[in-house]
C-alpha cells in the first residue's frame, strides 16, 4: 500500500505543475468547456474541478485570473452557481438535462 501511495504522490504532483503552466497557454482568453477541458488533460471533469480549485488560488499571487462562465439551462435558462465547475446533472427549476457545461478561460489582471 505505501507504493502505491507514492506512486499516486508523484503522479499528481507531476499533473499538477504540468496543468498550471500548460492550462494557462491553453485558455488564455480562450473560453473552454470543462468537458472538453477534462478530455484534452485526460481526467475525470471531478478531478478537473478539484485541480481548478488549487490552480485559483495558486492563481490569486499571479498576473493571470481564471473567468469562470457559471452552467446554464438551455431550457429556462437557469443559471448555476459560479462555484460549482462540475456538470450539474439537471436543472433545479425546470429538471431539464439539457445543461450547458460551465466555461473558464484565464485572463491578464
Ligand atoms: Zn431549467
Amino acid at each position: 500500500m505505501v507504493g502505491y501511495l507514492e506512486i499516486y504522490v508523484k503522479v499528481h504532483v507531476t499533473y499538477f505543475f504540468m496543468i498550471r503552466k500548460d492550462l494557462i497557454n491553453l485558455l488564455l482568453d480562450r473560453p473552454t468547456r470543462l468537458s472538453d477541458l477534462a478530455q484534452i488533460l485526460d481526467v475525470s471533469p471531478k478531478d478537473l474541478a478539484n485541480d481548478l480549485d488549487h490552480l485559483f488560488k495558486s492563481l490569486k499571487r499571479s498576473d493571470y485570473k481564471i473567468v469562470v462562465k457559471p452552467a446554464t439551462c438551455l431550457k429556462c435558462g437557469f443559471i448555476f452557481s459560479k462555484n460549482k465547475l462540475t456538470k450539474p446533472s439537471k436543472c433545479p427549476k425546470c429538471k431539464s438535462t439539457w445543461i450547458d457545461d460551465p466555461l473558464v478561460k484565464i485572463v491578464r489582471k
